[in-house]
């Protein structure tokens, strides 16, 4: 089975978008979005647009603020303070990466939990680890949980989840969801002994290593869900063009296992969903 993170996506921004409806009705709040973009990055331009759009389209206010690639430290932080303080916004994000001269966990600590739609933020991964409630969750483990339960149904405990990966923004928030969720969870990374014979334990298998399909078929059990984080951009062999490819070895893994997200059109879509389900959590909780 494929899990078409796609489809999955499109499933959960519908049911975003009736609920924001009823919030406006009921409550006459609208969910609002802004996210900051410091520079000029390619990429991260992408992403926002990307974002501003979906926000849109589930009914919500976006807003953008651009900021010159030159800006300081402290007129970040003071127009975080701005949006701390404005009462019409339920969520802030700041794009990432960041430039050099910025440290991103003084800014990541300075947007209000309340508003930390990305997660990111200490009381949020703190929440997160004592199972509290109230807790923004980061967008793209989030997404993993949603993609592993639609080949497995609701109930995942005493399954066996083996995470690669120990980021904060992946790795290690997700492996604290699989065990909320009553899974044995097992975190790999880079000094792990023996990582094929640790995930040949996985009935579910979190890849988020950001190396190109750096899991072989023969690390993977019969029958196993597997969940690719990675975003790799290789060269494609035969055509020469830039091509995405995830950190699990596609072609070979799809034989093996049950159930594969594919990449791209897998956990990529799940992550800007999440996005909007934590921006209307937000406004529930707070606005
Ligand atoms: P990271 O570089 O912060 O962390 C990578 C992790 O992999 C580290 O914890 C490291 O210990 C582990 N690792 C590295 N080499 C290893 C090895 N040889 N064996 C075992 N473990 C090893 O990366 P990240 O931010 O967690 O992202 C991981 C991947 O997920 C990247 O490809 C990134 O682009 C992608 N990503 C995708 C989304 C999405 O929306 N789909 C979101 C975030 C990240």
């Amino acid at each position: 089975m494929i899990i078409d993170g796609k489809q999955v996506a499109a499933q959960l921004r519908v049911a975003i978008a009736e609920e924001v409806k009823a919030l406006k009705k009921s409550k006459g709040i609208t969910p609002s979005l802004t996210v900051v973009l410091v520079g000029e990055d390619p990429a991260s331009q992408v992403y926002v647009r990307n974002k501003a759009k979906q926000t849109m389209e589930v009914g919500m206010i976006s807003n953008e603020i651009r900021l010159p690639v030159n800006c300081s430290q402290l007129e970040l932080l003071a127009q975080l303070s701005q949006l701390n303080k404005d009462t019409s916004v339920h969520g802030v994000l700041v794009q990432l990466p960041l430039p050099k001269h910025i440290d991103e966990s003084v800014i990541i600590a300075a947007i209000t939990p309340e508003k930390d739609v990305d997660g990111f933020h200490a009381m949020n991964s703190g929440r997160l680890f004592n199972g509290e409630p109230g807790a923004l969750v980061p967008c793209t483990p989030q997404g993993c949980i949603i993609l592993a339960k639609q080949h497995l149904g609701d109930d995942l405990s005493g399954k066996h989840a083996v995470v690669i990966g120990r980021s904060n923004i992946v790795g290690k928030p997700v492996a604290l969801l699989l065990l909320q969720e009553n899974c044995t969870v097992t975190i790999a990374h880079s000094r792990t002994k023996n990582l094929a014979q640790v995930c040949q334990q996985a009935d579910i298998l979190i890849a988020a290593v950001g190396r190109a399909e750096f899991v072989q078929a023969d690390w993977v059990k019969k029958g196993a869900t597997v969940i690719d984080v990675g975003i790799n951009r290789v060269e494609d062999a035969v055509t020469g063009k830039m091509k995405l490819v995830g950190d699990v070895d596609f072609a070979g893994v799809s034989d093996v296992c049950g159930a594969i997200t594919p990449v791209p059109g897998g956990v990529g879509p799940m992550t800007i969903a999440c996005l909007l389900k934590n921006t209307l959590e937000a406004a529930k909780l707070y606005g």
